[in-house]
């Protein structure tokens, strides 16, 4: 997950046989042209590769099936350099079964006003051939991307960047596996859901294991390994003296590190991308994991608490979209409110469980007692997060649908130090205001649990929402409460006569 580098993008120009070999000659190479300066441009997180110009139905049939078999392809860039009558894309298009793109662009980037002439027209007619190849796209109600402007531009190749970010976490979260270490936290609604339908719409597979199936690997921990790992965190970490070497609660320290390496292993073994637990069922775990969880977030493990596995595939999601990006993403909770005369905010945190990829220095490693599930103390990292535009998002599973809801918040550091404050922490202002944000947040039934990203915006999760074919909500700075409680009661029709379209 470490390289997007590994996956691909196909580059496809549509024309067809009309206009003749010396034009479709052109169409080829322009289009190669386009594909190698994406592919070179260095923002773009895939690779970009020109595949062919597809000029006949079954040549885009074709092309449409061996990028559904292609491992490394994560979706197609379609344009329409020339005329494609479009009736030759629908048995491609229905069986194509990665996202695309339609990129809605022109070779040229101006008119050459004093030398055009019908050869001119006649190459390059993207402004019409794209409209006939839009066109088959809406009758077939499919969800792509739209991305229109001059290739070179910035701003274009800014928006592909972010749908490849998307496409690639689509592709890995088909066929992706979650593990659900124990179950929900009894009781909780918003954490449970369909993991059949989610299986279907989202990709991935959730299954249960016991407490037990992991103590396995704990208990084969050697202290070898474990002695090799404390040493990692007495270099990375401000360790609290209790935790050090000689220190009198050195045994916690080792037991979070036997509890990460042990956890790590059935992660690993089990080829799985994400992981719940939750502190009602850890029968034989002697501390509820904190910072064996943080850590292994950091390595890219999506994680949710008390069994919430929806927001364990987000934050999985989250964390490949946002591959190398500065930031740091992370399973986020609403803690409690700052209702300030200057400014209400947020402060996020949760029980234990904060990725330290989003810490904004270097991580205390600490130990205090819970409070809460009747295990001993756990050793945990804590820290501030980072600073600056961020993201908050949620998926609810509302019955006949998946939802996710996306806000943009702004964080900032704490007002004041948090001294007795003994967890990892975020402090942000949502967009537009915390009054309006929560309250559109509760109207659209957002849970409490969040996927926390100062990584990616919420351009990414939109496209990876519609790769899906979920419903998705943003709230920020255009949200306004009467348009959004209208939005809501539009979607809860569109999805029930969506099912009969
Ligand atoms: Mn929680």
């Amino acid at each position: 997950m470490n390289d997007l580098k590994q996956y691909e993008v196909w580059f496809v120009a549509g024309s067809q046989d009309l206009y003749g070999a010396e034009t479709l000659a052109k169409v080829a190479a322009n289009s190669k042209t386009i594909a190698q300066a994406l592919d070179a441009a260095p923002r773009m997180p895939v690779r970009v590769v020109f595949k062919a110009v597809l000029t006949t139905p079954d040549a885009i049939k074709n092309l449409c099936l061996e990028a559904n078999a292609a491992a490394k392809c994560v979706g197609l860039v379609a344009w329409m350099h020339t005329f494609s009558p479009a009736k030759m894309w629908i048995a491609g298009l229905r069986i194509l079964a990665k996202p695309y793109v339609h990129l809605h662009t022109q070779f040229n980037r101006e008119i050459p006003w004093a030398t055009i002439d019908m050869d001119f027209m006649n190459l390059n007619q993207a402004a019409h051939g794209d409209r006939e190849f839009g066109f088959i796209c809406t009758r077939l109600r499919q969800n792509r991307k739209v991305i229109a402007g001059p290739w070179e531009d910035e701003g274009v190749r800014a928006a592909l960047d972010v749908w490849a970010r998307a496409a690639c976490a689509w592709h890995d979260a088909q066929g992706g596996k979650i593990a659900r270490i124990g179950d929900n936290m009894r009781e909780v609604a918003v954490t449970e859901g369909d993991k059949v339908e989610a299986q279907i719409r989202l990709g991935y597979a959730v299954n249960g294991y016991s407490v037990g199936d992991v103590l396995r690997y704990i208990d084969a921990v050697t202290d070898a390994e474990i002695d090799a790992l404390c040493a990692e965190y007495d270099a990375r970490y401000e360790v609290a003296p209790a935790l050090r070497p000689q220190g009198e609660r050195r045994a916690a320290l080792r037991y979070a590190a036997r509890t990460e390496l042990g956890l790590r292993a059935f992660l690993t073994e089990g080829g799985f991308k994400g992981f719940t637990d939750t502190f009602e069922n850890l029968q034989g775990l002697k501390q509820l994991p904190g910072i064996a969880v943080q850590r292994l977030m950091a390595a890219g493990y999506g994680f949710g608490a008390e069994g919430d596995w929806k927001q364990a595939a987000l934050v999985r999601a989250m964390k490949v979209m946002a591959t190398g990006l500065p930031g740091g993403t992370s399973f986020m909770e609403d803690y409690t409110y700052h209702f300030h005369p200057g400014g209400a905010s947020v402060l996020g945190a949760h029980m234990l469980e904060i990725c330290e990829s989003v810490a904004a220095g270097k991580p205390s490693c600490e130990i205090h007692p819970l409070g809460i599930g009747g295990k001993d103390d756990p050793v945990r990292l804590v820290f501030n997060s980072r600073t600056g535009p961020a993201v908050n998002a949620t998926v609810i599973d509302l019955g006949n649908r998946f939802r996710m809801v996306v806000n943009t918040v702004d964080v900032m550091a704490p007002p004041a130090p948090l001294p007795k404050l003994p967890v990892a922490r975020a402090v942000w202002v949502p967009r537009p205001d915390l009054q309006t944000a929560a309250t559109a947040w509760i109207l659209a039934g957002g849970a409490h649990h969040t996927g926390y990203s100062l990584a990616i915006g919420a351009a990414h999760l939109e496209d990876f929402a519609a790769m899906a074919d979920i419903e998705f909500v943003a709230i920020d700075d255009g949200t306004r409460l009467s348009a959004f409680k209208k939005e809501l009661r539009w979607n809860e029709l569109y999805y029930h006569l969506a099912r009969g379209l």
